[in-house]
């Protein structure tokens, strides 16, 4: 049997609309780990190279944290360079911790999100269901060339002491391969396959087979697009660069 990718949606919260989030229901469920993705609904934007005042921008992280203050006290995020770095966070810290350098993030600790920024690239969800070690990855292209997915899987299995086998992916909210079309050269970088001409890349699969060959044998993909969302996502192609960015976010509730 070919073991294949299924499609895994997250599920938008009701209600209290002041914070639109979409969470991987069947993870809290399942295995107690709480994973989603902000959305862009009323101008919702976790970008941290945002235009406007610290202020406000502090005041909807603050307001995030106050959403999952059920459970965590801290959040961890970096400003991406779309490399292959991943940051091993050992202990755990109050409010929100920023760094520099790095595309992936993993932890033992729990009572911390690690959260990627996102328009289009993929938010790669890793868990590791019996220690509860998990990972949060920033995989666009560039980033998938550079090496994020091994990295971030091996960084993952290190702190788990476990074999790749073991773990658990999901491949979130991004840019369809409908939507996405990029020249020959970004292609034969990412798929290794000669190409000529320009033509659309789906970059969930690309990430989906990657883990898939190195041994994971349990992973999904969403099927929500940012670029063709009506606004329920930010998209950095549709918007033409002007869009913000969302918050993909994993951790281990403390209990
Ligand atoms: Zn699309």
């Amino acid at each position: 049997m070919t073991r294949s990718a299924n499609v895994m949606n997250e599920v938008q919260n009701g209600g209290d609309a002041s914070i639109p989030v979409f969470e991987l229901e069947e993870w809290r469920s399942a295995f107690g780990v709480v994973a989603g993705i902000t959305g862009a609904a009323g101008g919702f934007d976790m970008g941290l190279a945002s235009s406007e005042s610290i202020r406000q921008v502090m005041a909807r992280w603050e307001d995030f944290l106050e959403y999952h203050s059920a459970g965590f006290c801290g959040a961890a995020v970096s400003r991406q360079s779309h490399g292959a770095e991943v940051h091993v966070h050992r202990i755990g810290s109050e409010g929100v911790t920023v760094e520099s350098g790095f595309d992936g993030h993993v932890t033992n600790v729990p009572g911390v999100l690690l959260g990627v920024t996102v328009a289009d690239c993929i938010p790669v969800y890793l868990l590791h269901p019996r220690t509860g070690v998990v990972a949060m990855l920033h995989a666009g292209w560039r980033g998938i060339v550079a090496g994020i997915l091994e990295r971030g899987i091996e960084a993952t299995c290190e702190l788990a002491a476990s074999r790749a086998t073991e773990l658990v992916m999901h491949c979130g909210v991004g840019i369809c391969g409908t939507c996405y079309e990029v020249g020959p050269e970004v292609l034969q970088q990412v798929t290794n396959a000669s190409a000529s001409e320009s033509g659309t890349l789906d970059l969930r699969p690309v990430l989906a087979s990657r883990a898939l060959e190195m041994g994971l044998e349990q992973v999904t993909v969403s099927s929500w697009c940012s670029a063709h969302s009506d606004g329920r996502f930010h998209s950095h192609r549709a918007s033409q660069g002007s869009a913000g960015r969302m918050l993909a976010y994993i951790g281990r509730p403390v209990t």
